[in-house]
């Protein structure tokens, strides 16, 4: 079949995991003790095809896929075992970590140390597959666009080892100008960056579904954090009527669950950093209307004390007879107010600093009670961090070990307005660097066991599977006890 731009991501992007979105940290991972069928088969599944295509994809490729529908040009997502099957003028590859140098790739690496992590691996595989290498021998041009773009730059002669055409670095809407040139056969360069952003109406609605049911409720973030990308972008927050509609074309296509997609879903609707009670109420009622289970991609600590009745609000709506807890990723980064202030001065607002650890500590306490079980993240080796710095957060640390979550340090990669500073690698970590790895690593094995229980308890599917995950972690236990971390 002939399509002007097929679309596809390698196999570990293109998994629902299980409808487990957290389980997709694990594609992170180097190879490790469990063979790889079977960490495949935990981690990254393949999707499930409906018609021949992938019936779940990841959102950003979904995104992208409808923008060039509503453009008028012939576009499909197809899955990357089957690029053969297709002729096509341009492949489009979204990737996330394509060489493994993200956050939690790094910081695995650093703990595990066995190779390139699998996420790294599968895109290699996908451009060293006969699919591939047939659609370029036919003249196809190689476009590859999504959060890891930046990471090309780094390793540019990557590019001509695997045919790829043009990088693009900027939100996907922005790249339509430059599909439509390389559909004409003009010249297209090696890496196009954009930092122009797309207005409300010119981002499409996706057209079907996307992996768990992640959709957007808006893009961009008003802490402005020096170490993030997110924040060179404007805030913008869609409709509920918009969200409505890819809320529906997910219902339709048989999901029974969403994640509300933002760098803070308490923000929604708002400008500033207090959120509004009755817009996140109206928000999560109408997810609820389409799907069994609702959860959040991002939230943070500042807005939950900012209106603390707000969770236990919201979780009236979402904690049902079906659903018994809810998920999301909150960034705790650090526990010293002095690090706040030099980094992400934005961070704790409404609220001082120096009242941080004391306002984690207290939305940690309101999450537990309304079943909202994060995963957190802190950040080691930020380019102004001292040993006082690293003190204050594994103190911080120790006093959450009530805190129902699990806890992920990640090394500081060099992104935001921090770009040009050095990484963290493992070669830099100190005495205190470990210490923190090791309080998150206890406090992570207390809790996983109890989390599991909630976690895997939806399908009878869940219950065999689970106490492989178990054994994941078990093994994880056994090496950093080998190791002299635990
Ligand atoms: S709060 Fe999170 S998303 Fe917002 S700027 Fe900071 S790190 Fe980025």
């Amino acid at each position: 079949m002939e399509i002007d731009v097929l679309l596809t991501s390698d196999r570990t992007l293109m998994s629902n995991h299980h409808g487990k979105e957290f389980l997709g940290f694990g594609t992170s991972a180097p190879p490790n003790w469990l063979p790889e069928w079977l960490y495949r088969y935990l981690f990254f599944p393949k999707m499930k095809k409906v018609n021949g295509l992938p019936w779940q994809a990841p959102y950003g490729l979904r995104k992208f896929e409808a923008k060039l529908i509503d453009e008028g040009i012939n576009a499909l997502i197809v899955d990357p075992d089957d690029l053969a099957r297709y002729k096509a003028k341009i492949i489009g590859i979204y990737v996330m970590d394509a060489f493994g140098w993200g956050p939690s790739s790094t910081t695995f690496a650093g703990i595990m140390k066995t190779g390139e992590p699998y996420l790294a691996k599968y895109f290699k595989n996908l451009l060293e597959s006969k699919g591939y290498k047939k659609l370029k021998a036919s003249g196809a041009k190689t476009i590859v666009g999504g959060p890891a773009a930046w990471q090309f730059k780094y390793k540019p002669e990557f590019l001509d080892e695997h045919g790829i055409d043009c990088v693009f670095d900027g939100e996907g809407e922005m790249a339509v100008e430059l599909i439509k040139k390389a559909l004409k056969g003009e010249e297209i360069p090696k890496f196009y960056e954009e930092h122009r952003a797309p207005s409300l109406e010119e981002i499409s609605e996706i057209k079907r579904a996307s992996i768990n049911g992640l959709i957007e409720i808006g893009r961009g973030c008003p802490r402005g954090c020096k170490f993030c990308s997110v924040t060179l972008r404007p805030l913008r927050w869609y409709s509920y009527e918009k969200i409505e509609k890819e809320l529906k074309v997910n219902a339709r296509e048989g999901l029974k669950s969403t994640i509300l997609h933002a760098e803070d879903v308490l923000f929604y609707g708002q400008k500033g950093v207090i959120p509004n009670e009755e817009k996140v109420i109206k928000l999560n009622k109408l997810a609820k209307k389409y799907v069994e289970y609702v959860s959040w991609s991002h939230a943070s600590f500042a807005a939950v004390m900012a209106k603390p009745k707000l969770i236990e609000k919201v979780a009236e709506i979402i904690c049902d007879g079906k659903q018994k807890w809810w998920g999301a990723e909150m960034g705790i980064e650090t526990g010293s107010p002095e690090l706040i202030k030099k980094t992400m001065p934005a961070k704790t607002k409404p609220f001082k600093p120096e009242e941080y650890p004391e306002i984690v500590k207290e939305a940690a306490g309101i999450l537990t009670d309304n079943n909202l079980f994060p995963a957190c993240t802190l950040i080691a080796g930020l380019p102004e961090e001292t040993e006082d710095d690293i003190i204050k957060t594994i103190e911080l640390i120790e006093d959450l070990k009530d805190f129902k979550s699990v806890i992920v340090p990640l090394f500081f990669v060099p992104l935001g307005r921090l770009k040009d500073k050095d990484w963290f690698k493992k070669e830099k970590m100190n005495e205190l660097h470990k210490e923190l790895l090791i309080q998150c690593m206890r406090h992570n094995l207390r809790w996983v066991k109890k989390i599991a229980d909630s976690y895997f308890q939806e399908k009878r599917r869940d219950v065999i599977i689970k106490p492989f995950y178990l054994l994941f972690m078990k093994l994880i236990e056994w090496q950093a006890k080998k190791k002299g971390i635990l």
